[in-house]
């Protein structure tokens, strides 16, 4: 737990630089380091090297870009806490596109306080809370001149696009970013004015599959009913990857799957999550799933199989009396402790080449895979985080998971070994990835608070 005292005068010392520390992000967010986009390399690169600047003024030390061949990862540190854990701060600088520009009430890249938050693309996701992080340090420095504990700051600018770059530098760099902890502040609470810690995500794999037919598409006239339709034959094939009951039914697709504990399962239970609701904010009655779990264990901590995308045969206005000679799908499974990709990834193409149905042939490419990550609830790192936000937000947080994958997430658990703590400061009212993003700057005052007490309760 942060020295009661120590707290005191850093919340000080932020709460007297708080419009200066604004300032710093609008410039941040001026940026448009869009990494999606082709033509706004030269500004991601712009966007990398102001980052560096500010990382250098905040008091870290050897700071530069490190290359990924893509769009630069801006590294820095501060290692004068000998004895003391050493923690690595991640996030990233680059943002989804503004599209559709007309839907946003100020410009993307003009922010703009209105009623308590700050609009802008990238406000919420990431670079507020990256920024968070670095006026904590500073904070931290200007009032004692040391931090108490070891810094590291990995925040990379190809994290929408899959973070391929950085994925491969951590793996080459263990020496450099070694750390007993990964703190990770790209989230957001479970709901407002709720602090909360996500423990874990799921993992992914993919697979794409093409059932042929005939050597070229037919006439329906001439060959329908005498032979067998490609597209037929893959949807009966993804019919069949599920029971009535919800469950996927590749055999030893839930091997290796983790069960609940009772105290998990009453700690979701206990969350303000409404349903009903949750529903029909996307316009739906009723939900669906594995028989037996509530919403929230079906995303969190249950494994899936989803077909996101289908297509052959004719898609043209009108119609076309055509047996297409080929179907495709694409399919992805989210995975959860402790299934393995690669053995998911199997199952699945062995049980679609079991049961490709009679006058058709299947071939199944299996695509990438990342494990699931979860730290435990136990783990001291998790309770100076819970103790952290306590002490800046007046209120215990909630321990929850992510339905989601972070892409460089698994890799720091493979190179590094180290626990993964997700930490975020955004709302689920922020709109990241829409028009019209935002940050809440309550949020953003207390996030810098509960961050510096952090770094003080594991000092
Ligand atoms: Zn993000």
């Amino acid at each position: 737990m942060a020295d009661p005292e120590a707290f005191r005068r850093v919340q000080q010392r932020l709460r007297s630089g708080a419009e200066e520390g604004l300032a710093g992000l609008k410039e941040f967010l001026r940026l448009p380091t869009i990494s999606t986009l082709p033509e706004f390399a030269a500004d991601l690169r712009r966007g990398a090297q102001w980052l560096a600047a500010r990382m250098q003024a905040a008091g870290l030390e050897e700071v530069r870009l490190l290359e990924t061949g893509g769009h630069p990862t801006v590294y820095g540190h501060w290692l004068h806490a000998p004895g003391r854990p050493t923690v690595l701060v991640y996030g990233h600088y680059d943002v989804q596109p503004a599209d559709p520009l007309d839907l946003w009430t100020t410009p993307p890249f003009s922010p703009e306080v209105r009623d308590g938050r700050i609009y802008a693309r990238g406000a919420a996701d990431d670079k507020g809370q990256v920024w968070m992080h670095l006026q904590a340090v500073h904070a931290l420095l200007e009032t004692f001149g040391r931090l108490p504990c070891n810094l590291k700051f990995l925040v990379e600018g190809e994290e929408e696009v899959g973070s391929g770059g950085v994925i491969r530098l951590v793996a080459q760099e263990r020496q450099r970013l070694a750390a007993d902890l990964v703190v990770v502040s790209d989230t957001a609470f479970f709901a407002p004015g709720l602090p909360s810690l996500s423990l874990g995500l799921r993992g992914l794999c993919s697979l794409e599959v093409e059932v042929r037919g005939p050597t070229r598409d037919l006439h329906s006239g001439e060959y329908g009913g005498a032979v067998a339709n490609p597209l037929h034959a893959l949807a009966e094939l993804v019919a069949g990857l599920h029971d009535a009951r919800g469950r996927v039914t590749v055999p030893g697709f839930y091997d290796h799957v983790r069960p609940l504990r009772a105290d998990e399962r009453a700690a979701m239970a206990a969350l303000p999550f409404d349903d009903a609701q949750w529903l029909a904010a996307v316009g739906l009655e009723s939900g669906w799933g594995e028989e037996g779990f509530s919403s929230l264990e079906r995303t969190w901590a249950r494994p899936t199989l989803e077909i996101n995308g289908m297509w052959g045969g004719f898609q043209g206005a009108g119609g076309k009396t055509v047996i297409a000679a080929t179907a495709h799908a694409k399919i992805t499974c989210r995975l959860v402790p402790d299934q393995q990709p690669r053995a998911v990834l199997r199952a699945v193409r062995e049980h679609l080449q079991a049961h490709c149905p009679p006058g058709v042939h299947i071939s199944v490419r299996e695509g990438e895979g990342s494990p699931a990550s979860l730290v435990s609830v136990e783990s001291p790192m998790v309770t100076a985080a819970a103790d952290a936000l306590e002490l800046a937000f007046g209120r215990r947080p909630v321990f929850v998971r992510t339905g989601g994958s972070i892409g460089v997430v698994p890799a720091f658990r493979e190179a590094l070994g180290a626990p993964v703590v997700l930490m975020g400061f955004g709302l689920p009212e922020d709109r990241i990835h829409a028009p019209d993003e935002s940050l809440d700057l309550d949020n953003f005052r207390r996030g810098q608070e509960a961050i510096a007490a952090y770094w003080l309760g594991l000092g």
